[in-house]
């Protein structure tokens, strides 16, 4: 059922000075109603038209890019008539400075998903599997498919993480090893200790073996044991870790991501890259991003208030939530998770993509505490149906 126009603006507790003051998403209009069906978003267009939809359903960063990387757009925007040889090197100059790694040991990407995709197309092939998880990030399994590499898909343990163990003994004779930590959607982390032996064991078995270490959430992670596992990848040319701008920097939009890699890793993968991968707007408010020092203690912050008060709501509706140490969590709603998406994106809030094997899970976003009030009431709504 539908709620009025005036219902769901309480439901988003906008009513009164709140309209005002703590708009969710600003009205735009038309543009926004165009973008939602392109998109096929479910949300009833008359939410969309008033802008009144609570976009929880991709990760993304509710703030927008930071105030320094809205103002080195505004200067970048002068050198659009210009390729971006120069904005790439600058940013993977700081990237590498970033790291205190090399600027050879860095590879920039349209997003880490290009990156992803460079790993797949370089490392597999019909004689070379990919082995990844059961849910786990998608995009290496879609292109394997497309490249005909097969695919060992090793279901997620009932703890939901990553089967690491299993993985490790799938991965005799494979192209390439796909470990998202933390594991995109069910947000679990996995100790640098228990990477670091999943790498030992693959490469033991399957020296051939590339292992890609998926880091899109390496910087809201706060668990003591975890560590990235750039070090791996500077002493083997085994193994690839990627980041991402998409989440804590808010820049999904702009598209930038990395690897890091040794050299001939690096080398292998640019083959199969775009001429000019990262565009002239992105590679600024990269740089402004990079520079912001505070930045990522201060997205970890609001991002984790507003996951512990998601978490508590449904933990106090009886609904258990896997620990997550990302910008998303992942519900066990104990109902068909299309339903729930559907039955959700009617009232104007949108939430993960059915992620199988696990059939009866929600994966939420973390969006700002006005939408997760908004939202924590809606889907009181829909778990009450
Ligand atoms: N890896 C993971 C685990 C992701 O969740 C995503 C996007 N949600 C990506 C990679 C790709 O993101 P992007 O291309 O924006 O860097």
């Amino acid at each position: 059922m539908l709620l009025s126009r005036r219902s769901f603006v309480t439901a988003l507790g906008l009513t009164g000075a709140g309209v005002a003051a703590a708009p969710l998403v600003g009205a735009r209009g038309h543009e926004a109603l165009a973008a939602a069906l392109r998109r096929g978003d479910p949300a009833p267009p008359e939410l969309v038209l008033a802008g009144r939809v609570v976009r929880l359903s991709s990760n993304e960063n509710p703030r927008g890019p930071c105030a320094v990387a809205m103002e080195a757009i505004r200067g970048a925007i002068g050198d659009g008539s210009r390729y971006p040889v120069a904005p790439h090197d600058e940013l993977r100059k700081a990237v590498a400075e970033s790291l205190g790694v090399g600027e050879d040991h860095i590879l920039l990407g349209c997003g880490s998903g290009e990156i992803l995709r460079l790993a797949v197309d370089a490392f597999t092939g019909p004689t070379r599997p990919l082995v990844t998880a059961a849910p786990t990030f998608e995009a290496p399994a879609d292109r394997a498919a497309v490249l005909g590499a097969p695919v060992r898909a090793v279901r997620v343990r009932d703890d939901l993480r990553l089967d690491l163990a299993a993985m490790a003994a799938q991965a005799n004779g494979a192209g390439l090893v796909f470990v998202c930590n933390p594991n995109n959607p069910t947000g679990a982390v996995h100790p640098a200790a228990a990477i670091a032996d999943h790498v030992r064991r693959v490469l033991a078995t399957s020296p051939r073996t590339t292992v890609l270490v998926d880091e899109a959430y390496h910087e809201y992670v706060e668990d003591p044991a975890y560590a990235t596992a750039i070090p791996l990848a500077l002493a083997s040319p085994r193994v690839v870790v990627s980041r991402t701008f998409s989440k804590v920097y808010g820049l999904a939009g702009l598209r930038v991501g990395y690897a890091v890699a040794r050299p001939e890793t690096i080398e292998a993968m640019a083959r199969h890259r775009l001429d000019n991968p990262v565009n002239a707007l992105g590679a600024a408010a990269a740089r402004a991003a990079l520079a912001d020092r505070a930045l990522p203690a201060r997205e970890r912050q609001l991002n984790r208030e507003a996951r512990e008060f998601i978490t508590r709501f449904f933990e106090s509706a009886g609904y258990r939530v896997a620990r997550s140490e990302t910008n998303f969590v992942m519900a066990h709603v104990r109902r068909d998770a299309k339903r729930f998406q559907e039955a959700c994106a009617k009232r104007g809030v949108l939430v993960g993509r059915p992620f199988p094997p696990l059939d009866t899970h929600a994966r939420v976003s973390v969006g700002t505490m006005d939408e997760m009030r908004a939202a924590a009431d809606v889907f009181r709504q829909v778990l009450r149906a």
